[in-house]
């Protein structure tokens, strides 16, 4: 069994009027099973809605499955006697940093967590630069995070996570209020994570130029797994990822259309410097005498 495996997971939002009759039913889960492996990089696709969200909240035991099982680390998230267990295991990083920082000083952020749970002050300290370095802030650790550009905010809240030492971090859209730099930077910091430290990564995403790196992804649609495969797998099949309303990226699609006439470039085409590195490539072999 993996670090993270549901089976047949399902999930309904019930609303209910003031007499506590069920008002509306929102199945936003329907039957997920998946199986992740420890250290492996999983991003998960999906357009507003699909349900991304409500699955990473059975991550960390935010919420528990109406129907079907989730397990964390072996272990069954509706079990009350193993949440505290579930949620030091599963670190979880949300879209909005500013929700996510407390302190008024990064190092001081950083070291909430692991003060929270009872780590002794030396390994707090070990712990926050340790965090700090591997996201790239520890220049900034005497900072206020008001004067952090959002991609730094999101990376030292990151940190925080990272010091309570999860053998798995969820995050859940964590560059969707970023610019471009901003995004890039959290991106880099957590394929770091993986690489580097073994963390197991679960990225959610919509967007497509994020997932590349992924050893593997899921797409979700109405609250079903809709494609599972590689970045490879999933990037071949452009019309139907189109139909599942993701925006492919304009090249990707127009490297697409060439494949299949029959220009041998690779499917993992996000950027325009990476067709064109691809095209002038292919054109120096057919040349070459
Ligand atoms: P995503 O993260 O992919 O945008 P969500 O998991 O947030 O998707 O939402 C999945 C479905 O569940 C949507 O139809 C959404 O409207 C519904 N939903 C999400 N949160 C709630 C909630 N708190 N109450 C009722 N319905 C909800
Ligand atoms: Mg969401």
């Amino acid at each position: 069994m993996g670090i993270i495996k549901a089976k047949n997971l399902i999930y309904n939002y019930i609303r209910r009027d003031e007499e506590e009759k069920v008002e509306e039913i929102s199945e936003a889960v329907k039957d997920v099973s998946l199986d992740i492996e420890e250290g492996e990089f999983v991003a998960v696709l999906g357009h507003n809605g699909s349900g991304k969200s409500t699955l990473a909240k059975h991550m960390n035991a935010l919420l528990l499955p109406s129907e079907g099982t989730i397990w964390i680390g072996g272990m069954d998230t509706k079990n009350d006697e193993s949440l505290l267990e579930v949620r030091r295991l599963a670190g979880m990083v949300f879209q909005n940093p500013d929700n996510q920082i407390i302190a008024s000083v990064v190092e001081e952020d950083v070291g909430f967590g692991p003060e929270n749970m009872g780590v002794p002050t030396d390994e707090i300290w070990r712990r926050v630069d340790e965090c700090l370095k591997a996201v790239g802030m520890t220049a900034y650790r005497q900072s206020s995070p008001d004067r952090l550009s959002g991609g730094q905010k999101q990376r030292v809240a990151i940190a925080g996570v990272m010091a309570m030492e999860p053998r798995c971090i969820v995050l859940d859209e964590p560059t969707a209020m970023l610019d471009p730099n901003g995004r890039r930077e959290v991106i880099r910091t957590v394929r770091e994570l993986n690489k580097k430290k073994g963390i197991t990564v679960i990225l959610i995403t919509h967007y497509m130029e994020e997932v590349i790196h992924a050893d593997r992804i899921y797409v979700m649609d109405e609250g079903e797994i809709a494609m599972e495969g590689t970045p490879e797998e999933i990037f071949s099949r452009v019309d139907e990822l189109k139909a599942l309303r993701l925006d492919v990226p304009q090249v990707t699609e127009l490297a697409y259309g060439l494949r299949n006439k029959g220009v041998p470039l690779s499917p993992c085409i996000l950027d325009i410097e990476g067709l064109v590195r691809e095209l002038i490539e292919i054109r120096r072999q057919r040349t070459a005498p």
